[in-house]
């Protein structure tokens, strides 16, 4: 049986990366690593279509969360955390755990905020005491929802915030460009969409949040951005990195390059929306109605199959060989979820979707085999047309 991952990370690796991955280690501290990080600088630039450095961690995504906040704040700071779902829940955890004082507007699962709400939030809040920043995710993983990046970090920066943004799912997914949109702190990890296994976290600072650094008395040693950036500057990390990894995201981000930005946004796009398709077509109701991220579909388990909600994933992976994740928490047994993030094609899509009909009907949902994939190739139909 052949195996095939739908998950929101880890996401699965291209051939050429894992041969990339498997290459003999270099030392750190010679001239071939330091012209092989210079590379990857232009890269990680390029991705985040930013100037600024992009600095590499060895964590995954949530140590370089952790590394934003205490590179970025003093305890007892007060900041604004948008949580659409667990992901949100993060960063107010966080906050609390180096003693700044989250106040965190949440919203129904499958929902997301406008750039209104916020604004009004950041303005009542301001009368009490000044907001350092709005800490959010551009795409909320465990509802599959895409909230309003731009137009979140422009509230922000009228209320002299800094906008925050875990951008894990959503970094080579959707246009996020940097410096045009001024994000003060955009994130992403290796096993999203960077098409790699899990180990490292990316992050870039804008000028105004690398200003803010400069007051931070938090206590940090490893993850200390001052000093990775010191390390930076002589194309080296500050501590031995994931040498490997890093090989790794050269070969990915030359994948990457090799499709230009547009075309990668528009791949997402396209299998989000076949994907999105398939499952309605199946009589499934999608989680996120209005502002569904294109990085992964969330979609209820249909009324009549609660009870059995959690074995669906059970039976994909077991019979057909296919993974793709439940919901967490209170949404567990509520939702499934189907990654199309990364190295991801029109046919992982239509296998996906093939093995979710099989398994639904077999479990005693209605339905006519081959409505979801019939439904998903139409749209992969009218776009390869157009071609
Ligand atoms: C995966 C993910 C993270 C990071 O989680 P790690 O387990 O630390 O890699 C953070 N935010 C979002 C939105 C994610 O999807």
């Amino acid at each position: 049986m052949k195996n095939y991952l739908l998950t929101p990370g880890p996401t699965p690796v291209p051939e050429s990366v894992l041969a990339a991955l498997a290459q003999p280690i270099v030392h750190h501290r010679t001239a071939t690593f330091q012209s092989l990080f210079q590379a990857v600088q232009k890269q990680l630039k390029w991705l985040f279509q930013t100037e600024q450095d992009v600095l590499i961690l060895s964590s995954s995504g949530t140590g370089a969360m952790e590394a934003s906040v205490t590179a970025l704040f003093n305890p007892g700071d007060h900041v604004l955390v948008l949580q659409a779902g667990k992901f949100g829940e993060r960063w107010a955890k966080i906050a609390r755990a180096h003693a700044l004082v989250p106040t965190v507007l949440t919203c129904e699962a499958g929902q997301s905020f406008t750039a209104a709400e916020v604004e009004e939030k950041l303005k009542e809040l301001g009368r009490v005491h000044p907001i350092k920043a709005v800490l959010f995710q551009a795409s909320e993983t465990s509802t599959g929802v895409r909230l309003p990046v731009r137009e979140i970090c422009a509230a922000a920066r009228a209320h002299g915030a800094l906008g925050v943004v875990d951008a894990i799912t959503a970094l080579g997914v959707v246009d996020l460009p940097m410096d045009a949109w001024g994000i003060d702190v955009l994130i992403t990890g290796s096993q999203k969409a960077l098409m790699l296994p899990p180990g490292l976290a990316c992050i870039a600072l804008s000028a105004r949040a690398w200003l803010a650094t400069e007051s931070s008395q938090m206590p940090r040693f490893y993850f200390d951005l001052r000093e990775e950036r010191k390390a930076l500057s002589k194309n080296q990390t500050a501590w031995t990195p994931a040498i490997s990894l890093i090989q790794g995201l050269h070969e990915s981000l030359r994948l990457l390059q090799a499709e230009s930005l547009a075309e990668i946004f528009g791949r997402h796009n396209l299998l989000a929306r076949a994907t999105r398709a398939g499952v309605q077509a199946m009589g499934l109701e999608l989680l996120a109605k209005d502002s569904p991220s294109d990085s992964v579909t969330a979609v209820r388990v249909p009324q009549a199959l609660l009870a059995m909600g959690k074995k669906i994933p059970e039976l994909l992976h077991k019979k057909y060989g296919i993974t793709i994740v439940g919901g967490q928490d209170e949404l567990e047994g509520k939702i499934l979820r189907l990654s199309h993030m990364g190295y991801c094609d029109r046919f992982d899509i239509v296998t996906a979707l093939a093995g979710l009909e099989m398994t639904l009907l077999e479990l005693g949902h209605p339905l006519k085999l081959g409505v979801g994939v019939g439904a998903a190739l139409e749209i992969f139909q009218k776009a390869s047309a157009r071609k």
